[in-house]
């Protein structure tokens, strides 16, 4: 018997920053995207959980960004 089994990569947006934050790479002043990136362990094609999760704040117009800590998440959401 054959198992398929595989991973997927997904990002899923958290919200975003209260504030604008000038962008250091584009100089545009927009709220900062949250970002959750991980992938997603398959079988039968069929994601069943995520693992290896980071977290990221990055500028919505050109992606520049850094990562943060899962803790820091909230105080982002609120900056
Ligand atoms: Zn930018």
């Amino acid at each position: 018997m054959i198992i398929f089994w595989g991973s997927k990569g997904y990002t899923k947006e958290l919200g975003h920053t209260q504030t604008s934050i000038e962008c250091g790479h584009c100089n545009n002043v927009e709220p900062w995207q949250i970002m959750e990136t991980g992938r997603k362990f398959t079988l039968y094609w069929i994601p069943l959980f995520p693992y290896g999760k980071s977290y990221y704040v990055s500028c919505p117009v050109c992606q520049y960004g850094h990562e943060i800590e899962k803790s820091e998440i909230e105080k982002y959401l609120n900056y």
